[in-house]
């Protein structure tokens, strides 16, 4: 008998968890909080069940953007203007542009295919992985498929090394980390676009990109949510653990929000000191201890893999929106990191990629630590790399575009983002060489040199 109405309730929640949540009618609001209050009155809209806010944190002056169903509009309305918080639609039906992102960019937009893959559209997890296994069938000299570990829904967290010179001395390694966030679908988009042009640039400095480092590029590192975002919930984050589940009622979301944990917020570094949030009914929810998701833990013992085989001179964890390309520490601010890390090295480094990225088609990427250009967060994979390697670069760079569209930026934007962010990619690597770290770790004699002809400089300039 139990047997059988826990079969049967098995079957409901099955149900229940594999239905297609729907956004029909639902509009999109930017809201700007002047102050703390208001920023109060919005957070407490979602506890109340008005809307549901597309970022757990936000700024005062920034604003968020909030998801409000047709039967509470009226609801959130009133709330806005009682509290004389300044709103704007931005999206009238939120369902009408998750449909018009899943079709091809137009014609005009479509100009490159590479083995039967192509970034006018978006593609699925398994069409991604089909294509890094043709990717070593066809350049077996050159590209390896890796499994790197399995989710916790046991998907297969692949990508591929790139390795044009196997028998070199010193081993140069750079690795690319994508989709953290299930959401961000931008994110795959990029880094298929860059191994494309690591494996057919006929441009010398990207074949010399291509060719001095081994690459190692995971396009999606939690494959559980992005398939969830294409089956079920097109705007799902996290990873799909269901071992936090609880009722979110008090929250004000559904109790399926409870079924994952933010990838970004579990490594073990400053593991829930800011920005991360201990209830699973959250988007950044940081999971019940450092490391406790098996995509994290891949992530991990992968980097620390690498580290012994050759250097690491590359992180570049990818997200996306709002245009960024940050510098670790996360929980600290900049003038902390300086004195841990070569913090100004990175800035430098990040601020060329930055103006070299603009010139492509004017689009602006702001530099510098989370906690002053986005806000402070910890327990991200880049910041746990940094800290944990003697990698000299590690950003976290958030991709197109700055909340037009959000998660949902149309194809037609896919090829234009790629193109400058490899224009970005290409000047980060000029400077990164410039900076003398090619030829040895952070401690580097030239930068310190450099900076002391530097100092002497400025000072008699003062003087
Ligand atoms: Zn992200």
């Amino acid at each position: 008998m139990f047997l059988k109405i826990f079969t049967v309730l098995l079957i409901i929640v099955t149900f229940v968890n594999t239905s297609k949540v729907t956004f029909n009618g639902h509009r999109v609001y930017k809201v700007i909080p002047n102050n703390d209050n208001e920023k109060e009155v919005i957070i407490n809209t979602q506890k109340q069940g008005i809307g549901e806010l597309w970022l757990d944190q936000f700024d005062v002056r920034d604003g968020v953007r909030i998801t409000v169903a047709p039967e509470k509009n009226q609801q959130f309305l009133d709330t806005m203007n009682k509290n004389d918080i300044e709103y704007k639609e931005v999206i009238a039906d939120l369902q009408q542009v998750i449909d018009d992102q899943l079709k091809s960019a137009s014609r005009s937009d479509r100009s490159t295919s590479f083995l039967s893959f192509d970034w006018d559209r978006y593609h699925t997890l398994d069409e991604i992985y089909n294509w890094l296994d043709q990717l070593q069938v066809n350049y077996p000299n050159i590209v390896t498929t890796v499994v790197m570990g399995r989710s916790v829904e046991n998907r297969e967290i692949k990508g591929i090394k790139i390795n044009y010179n196997p028998n070199r001395n010193t081993t140069l390694i750079g690795m690319i980390e994508g989709t953290l966030h299930a959401r961000e679908w931008i994110v795959p988009a990029t880094a298929t676009w860059i191994i494309k042009e690591f494996l057919t640039s006929t441009d010398p400095e990207m074949k010399a990109l291509a060719k001095n480092i081994e690459w190692h590029i995971f396009p999606v590192v939690n494959p559980d949510g992005y398939v969830y975002t294409f089956t079920t919930h097109r705007m799902w984050r996290k990873n799909r653990s269901t071992r936090n589940f609880t009722s979110c009622a008090s929250t004000g979301v559904d109790d399926d929000m409870s079924n994952g944990v933010d990838l970004n917020r579990n490594f073990d570094f400053a593991w829930m000191e800011v920005g991360a949030s201990d209830n699973p009914c959250t988007n950044t929810f940081a999971g019940p201890f450092a490391l406790s998701e098996p995509e994290a833990r891949a992530v991990a013992d992968y980097v620390l893999t690498l580290n012994n085989q050759g250097r690491l001179i590359y992180y570049f964890g990818l997200h996306s929106y709002t245009q960024l390309i940050v510098v670790p520490y996360s929980h600290i601010t900049a003038e902390e990191s300086a004195k841990l890390i070569n913090y100004a090295d990175m800035y430098e480094i990040a601020v060329r990629g930055a103006e070299k990225l603009k010139e492509r088609f004017g689009t602006e990427y702001r530099v510098g630590v989370s906690a002053d250009i986005m806000y402070p967060m910890s327990g991200t994979s880049f910041d746990w790399v940094k800290n944990v390697t003697d990698v000299p670069v590690s950003f976290l760079i958030e991709l197109r575009d700055l909340g037009e569209y959000g998660f949902l930026l149309p194809a037609s934007q896919i090829i234009p983002n790629n193109l400058e962010i490899m224009d970005a990619l290409l000047e980060i690597d000029r400077t990164t060489r410039r900076l003398g770290y090619y030829y040895s770790g952070t401690n580097n004699l030239i930068s310190s040199l450099t900076l002391i002809v530097f100092s002497i400089f400025v000072k008699l300039f003062v003087n």
